[in-house]
């Protein structure tokens, strides 16, 4: 079995670079791979499945292809794009994951996150993502006009950068009790996750098992090919 992870893409308009990577990753990384897992934030932001920029047809049209040529697409939803629906995730057809994914293989067990759910020292963002996760929020916020909802995710995306810029860098980063216990729940050996922008490898709790972080695409992207005997963290490189 081989897979591959990524997180954090983070594609917009304002990046056409990245999305180039991107596209070049799916054909040349991507194909002939068994699965592929994208761990939440491909779009910088997601306002429904009604978006129709030539950004959102041209990933559609890309992943697709990639669907086609047999590689399994899997997709967790980030905290920019988790708005995702069955629409989108149907003409990809792709599989939509909870928050926490697990993959036994061989005698690994590897547990899948966007990471998001780790940073539990933010309280304020942990109590802001519950508010927004709630079906009847989503369906308020799915039912306005695609203008506002773009007005609002410019809106919270300029919050949430201020915010950021305030808080204490610790408290955007995983807490590893949470690490540490999320993977004990799951028996985990080894988990990926990205959200945090800080890609590498971690040991956990002195032990054998391994947390490997996804980075953020920019100049290069971030990329963990699993196989059966190894996991690899790689930069994606034009
Ligand atoms: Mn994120």
């Amino acid at each position: 079995m081989s897979i591959l992870c990524i997180s954090d893409i983070h594609l917009s308009e304002a990046r056409p670079s990245v999305t180039e990577l991107f596209f070049k990753f799916l054909t040349r990384e991507a194909e002939g791979v068994d699965e592929l897992y994208i761990l939440g934030d491909l779009f910088d932001s997601w306002i429904g499945d009604d978006e129709n920029s030539q950004l959102a047809e041209d990933v559609k049209r890309n992943l697709a292809r990639l669907s086609d040529t047999g590689t399994k697409l899997f997709l967790q939803h980030g905290n920019r794009d988790f708005l995702i629906g069955e629409k989108f995730l149907s003409r990809i057809k792709a599989t939509l994951l909870d928050d926490y994914h697990l993959i036994e293989y061989k005698d690994h067990r590897l547990l899948l996150t966007h990471g998001d759910l780790l940073c539990t020292d933010d309280v304020d963002y942990q109590n802001f993502r519950k508010k927004v996760r709630k079906p009847l929020c989503q369906w308020f916020i799915l039912g306005l006009p695609l203008f506002i909802r773009k007005r609002l995710a410019n809106y919270w995306r300029k919050q949430s950068s201020k915010a950021n810029v305030k808080k204490p860098s610790d408290i955007m980063e995983v807490n590893l009790g949470a690490v540490a216990s999320v993977m004990d729940c799951n028996a985990a050996t080894l988990l990926v996750h990205g959200h945090t922008h800080r890609p590498g490898r971690h040991g956990v709790d002195a032990t054998e098992k391994e947390r490997i972080v996804l980075g953020e695409w920019n100049a290069h992207g971030w990329a963990v090919s699993v196989s059966n005997d190894s996991a690899v963290l790689f930069k994606v490189k034009f």
